[in-house]
């Protein structure tokens, strides 16, 4: 049976990425060595270290001023590298969700944190907005796609100080403009390769402003002059996510893919708002076009267990929604194509026929 991987992350990856990272794990490039037995710094691998940077340069159009650098720890050490890097006295936070929340502890070790508004009291169904970003702060930091309760920030927003953006689950989703940014960070395993690299683009002049030590490994500056080889780099997810760039470019680059990730997630809260049986989580301008939550509506409340396990028996992985919203979650991530997301519709309209009251 075909399996529709609807998994948050990590999460699908187009079959081009993993096939041709598998081929690479066997043979990397007709040398007769593994990708993962050759030397970081050998010709080979620096080629695909340099295509890595120049795909995230052109796909996101970069303008000059910012470095792209590789890194291993995740999205969850950026929480604690960024104000590292960048916070001196104070720094302004939007606290949409679990992962914002994460980053405004650790940014908490480090001076005074702001949070300028906050919807967890709506169990952070919505994105505030109408808020006052302090112009006196370091950097103001927001989550753009809140992978856990579905709400997405759909434009660049216009901040007085460097804004800093956590994309790790709408990176290269949609059309932005790198220059609103001074720092955009996110793990791979959302959108762009397995876990292992995060990808950090910064504004170069950001830099060197702090008056603390900054441990080697976590100064941004130390990365961006050693190209991200200042250590052994995770060669296999970087690898990973150059076959996701080469595929990206291939499909027409973000606009293209913003495009059809609107249809997809149209055509699925389209259904969820028909539905008699399921209804939205989220406030409809800020529901999010890569994880789309839903319930069962009140009167179909106990039939919730009933369809996950037909979900489950037609083929779709990953639907059953994170322990702090309940119900739903179709992530729909770039590599998803549309006919899987036709395919839970589908699901869902034949539990309606044998099910609606
Ligand atoms: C998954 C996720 C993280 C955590 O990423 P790690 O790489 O596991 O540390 C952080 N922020 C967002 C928005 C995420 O979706």
């Amino acid at each position: 049976m075909k399996k529709h991987n609807f998994s948050a992350g990590p999460s699908i990856l187009p079959q081009q990425t993993i096939k041709g990272t598998a081929e690479a794990i066997l043979d990397f490039n007709n040398s007769g060595l593994s990708l993962m037995e050759i030397s970081h710094r050998s010709k080979g691998f620096q080629a695909v270290m340099d295509e890595a940077i120049e795909l995230f340069k052109e796909l996101l159009n970069i303008p000059e001023g910012y470095s792209v650098i590789f890194l291993g720890g995740g999205a969850s050490l950026q929480f604690c590298m960024a104000p590292f890097n960048l916070l001196e006295k104070k720094a302004a936070y939007l606290n949409t969700g679990t992962w914002a929340n994460k980053a405004m502890k650790e940014a908490k070790l480090f001076g005074e944190v702001v949070e300028v508004a906050t919807s967890k009291p709506d169990n952070y169904t919505y994105i505030p907005k109408n808020y006052e970003i302090p112009a006196d702060a370091d950097y103001f930091h927001i989550t753009t796609n809140n992978t856990i309760f579905g709400t997405e920030l759909h434009t660049d927003i216009d901040s007085p100080v460097p804004l800093v953006a956590d994309m790790s689950s709408d990176i290269f989703a949609r059309v932005i403009d790198v220059s609103k940014y001074g720092l955009i960070y996110g793990g791979a395993q959302k959108n762009l390769a397995p876990a292992g690299v995060t990808f950090v683009i910064v504004k170069d002049e950001l830099l060197g402003k702090v008056s603390r030590p900054i441990p080697t490994m976590l100064d941004y500056r130390t990365h961006i002059e050693n190209g991200s080889m200042f250590n052994t780099p995770p060669v296999v997810p970087i690898y990973a996510a150059v076959e996701t760039l080469r595929w990206l470019k291939a499909m027409g680059g973000v606009p293209a893919m913003e495009k059809l990730n609107k249809e997809k997630a149209t055509i699925l809260y389209n259904e969820i708002d028909r539905n008699p049986l399921f209804r939205g989580t989220c406030a409809v301008e800020d529901r999010s076009l890569m994880n789309v939550c839903f319930v069962m509506t009140d009167e179909y409340k106990d039939l919730e267990a009933d369809f996950l396990k037909f979900a489950i028996e037609k083929g779709m992985d990953g639907i059953k929604g994170h322990r702090s919203v309940g119900g739903f979650r179709a992530s729909i991530y770039n590599a998803m194509p549309k006919e899987s997301v036709q395919a839970l519709i589908d699901c869902m309209q034949e539990f309606e026929k044998q099910h609606a009251k």
